[in-house]
């Protein structure tokens, strides 16, 4: 199957060159210059992967890289950047917002198709992973032993009691350390409890799993203005 592409970016000769080039490797491709219309594409046609220029005008590429991740039905795709060179600070912040990967301007085609690749197959292995995973597989990490099927944690031997809520909250987080959950995505995974929570709940929640949680609740980190990640 044809995997496909979403390009945005505003230069018109940089989405040209992208455009050619895809296409001519058998990609399906899609082009837009703006992020407005990034976020309207992509949920409409759901790509495999965006190429998001992050200097963009009006809204700006990271802002877009959030609001992909912060919708249910974009939040899975790889989002690779495009960036200027001596744009580290916004390449740090685009790992924080979720993005995949990064390639500097000026890119060499070669590079460029090696890097869409990588992640395009990592994409395919985490998503093969996670429809395979045994969803009563317990986790280790750090020295918490989370059973997911009995609904029990365990700190070194001693059991922590937590409300059905925390624990899924901490489910969520501690499946996958490292990875930057927005309250959006949180509050998804904790849509199968029976009652209505909203994002400021999320924040609640955590503060008291954190509390239970003693020692090692400092493993759940705050991300400041995106959300938050179990520590690697
Ligand atoms: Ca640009």
């Amino acid at each position: 199957m044809k995997r496909s592409i979403l390009i945005v970016e505003d230069e018109e000769d940089i989405r040209e060159l992208l455009s050619y080039t895809l296409i001519r490797e058998g990609y399906q491709v899609a082009a837009v210059a703006t992020g407005e219309e990034a976020l309207a594409v992509a949920e409409a046609k759901r790509p495999d992967l965006v190429i998001l220029d992050l200097m963009l005008p009006c809204l700006d590429g990271l802002t877009v890289c959030r609001k992909l991740r912060a919708n249910p039905k974009t939040a899975d795709l790889a989002i690779v950047m495009l960036t200027a060179k001596g744009e580290e600070a916004d390449i740090v912040a685009g790992f924080n917002m979720g993005a995949n990967d990064y390639i500097t301007k000026p890119f060499s085609r070669i590079v460029l198709l090696a890097r869409l690749r990588a992640v395009l197959r990592n994409l395919g292995l985490n998503r093969d992973a996670e429809e395979e995973a045994d969803d009563d597989a317990e986790i280790r990490v750090h020295n918490l032993v989370i059973h997911p099927g009995r609904h029990q944690v365990w700190i070194e031997e001693q059991r922590v009691e937590l409300s059905a809520t925390e624990f899924r909250l901490l489910y969520t987080l501690a499946r996958k350390p490292g990875w930057v959950f927005t309250r959006d995505r949180i509050l998804d995974s904790l849509h199968g409890d029976n009652y209505a929570i909203t994002e400021r709940a999320v924040d609640v929640h955590v503060v008291s799993l954190r509390r239970k949680l003693g020692a090692a609740g400092q493993y759940i980190e705050t991300v400041r203005g995106v959300g938050y990640r179990f520590k690697e």
